[in-house]
């Protein structure tokens, strides 16, 4: 049996007739450069998330990349970002020839531990990046709280988390001063190439957002700021729009799908419960663990499974036997920040993050996209019953 890691056809067909209108509406008008759908886009976006504003730019990197330049950082400043994420996370910093620092993370929730953030702070420290890794909320309380104390602007990485609400039932993006969304096309919202989305309720952020979208420019060829070409293309706007109506439902798959896999593991005996964090008998499949109650009705923070990502001894030969097995699977993220050639000139102690390296030499992210069946999620976890059992 196939299992791809993702497969976004079936997305396509239900949507096929509506998105292709869309598009022919765009081609139509040839108005393909920012046009009404990039307006209505943001303001959806802005319903949706309970959120003042939104800017509509090319891709989450330059959404990160532009709620830097925003916040007017400078060569020296240090920005504090967890080792285990994305590399955007990161690049974003360097390339504004700002510091990133690096802070190990939870090793139940996979994201920045709020105590070695607090720990990484120095005179230097300009912001903070938390990402909602895989899905799922950072501690917002707490890195606010050490945000506050420090005078510390905080931008949250929400790329791989549209949709999540934080236990508060505030949405991930609306929390800390600029929320970074991407729209690539395998996040839960994705368009059809590259996009991404910039989110904040202050009112001076969203202008000065805004213009650093267009070459920082205001009026017409008066520039203000040293901006650039972060625009949104309209054809992936009108795309998004039709897509947004239906991601809560998208979102909603993801969560019983995970339900279904952690159920399986657990009954076939190869996992205990979720969040457990040390390999033994009865563990030998490590579950996710959502933070807060998940699976039920009315509770507010859930994880949407942008990854339903397991962690297991001999990661890299059930990779390999689950790849004979026709299963796509994928390792979010081999190497850290911290080891990483091209920031070995930080010269970060790779003993000082050691739930990341267990994480980057552990993990595999199983195939958990809305359309897949039960008898594929039964074949995957028959499967890695199999070489369990074998090994
Ligand atoms: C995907 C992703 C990004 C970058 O988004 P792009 O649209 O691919 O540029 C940034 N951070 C995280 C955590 C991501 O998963």
């Amino acid at each position: 049996m196939k299992v791809p890691l993702l497969d976004l056809k079936p997305q396509y067909q239900l949507l096929k007739n509506e998105i292709d209108e869309a598009i022919q509406r765009v081609v139509d008008s040839q108005y393909f450069i920012n046009g009404p759908d990039v307006a209505k886009l943001e303001e959806e976006i802005s319903n949706y998330l309970n959120v003042k504003f939104s800017v509509g730019v090319s891709s989450g990197t330059d959404a990160l990349l532009i709620a830097l330049m925003a916040l007017d950082i400078k060569p020296d400043d240090e920005i504090i970002v967890p080792t285990y994420s994305f590399f955007a996370t990161a690049g974003v910093v360097a390339r504004l020839n700002a510091k990133p620092v690096f802070t190990d993370i939870d090793p139940i929730t996979f994201n920045i531990d709020p105590k070695d953030f607090e720990r990484k702070i120095t005179k230097k420290t300009k912001a903070v990046i938390p990402v909602h890794l895989f899905g799922q909320s950072a501690e917002m309380d707490e890195i606010i709280s050490i945000a506050k104390k420090y005078n510390l602007f905080v931008i949250e990485d929400a790329a791989q988390a549209i949709g999540v609400q934080y236990k508060d039932g505030r949405f991930v993006g609306s929390i800390g001063d600029i929320g970074c969304f991407s729209f690539f096309p395998s996040k839960n919202l994705g368009g059809f190439g590259d996009a991404g989305i910039v989110t904040t309720n202050d009112e001076n952020f969203y202008k000065k957002l805004k213009m650093l979208r267009m070459h920082g420019m205001e009026p017409k060829y008066y520039h203000k700021y040293i901006g650039g070409n972060f625009r949104i293309d309209t054809l992936q706007a009108a795309v998004l729009r039709v897509k947004l109506p239906h991601l809560d439902g998208w979102s909603a798959k993801r969560r019983e799908n995970a339900k279904l896999y952690s159920q399986l593991f657990i009954n076939k005996g190869l996992s205990e419960r979720e969040g457990i964090i040390n390999f033994n008998e009865k563990n030998k499949v490590l579950i996710p663990k959502p933070v807060y109650k998940d699976f039920e009705l009315n509770v507010k923070n859930y994880h949407i499974y942008n990854q339903y990502v397991i962690r297991v001894e001999k990661r890299d030969q059930l990779w390999n036997f689950l790849k004979e097995k026709e299963i796509g699977c994928e390792v979010y993220y081999p190497v850290p920040f911290h080891r990483q050639e091209c920031f070995t000139f930080l010269n970060e102690k790779d003993e000082n993050f050691p739930h990341s390296n267990f994480a980057a030499e552990n993990s595999l992210a199983l195939p958990i996209y809305p359309e897949l069946t039960f008898e594929q999620i039964n074949y995957v976890v028959n499967c890695i019953e199999k070489f369990i059992q074998q090994n």
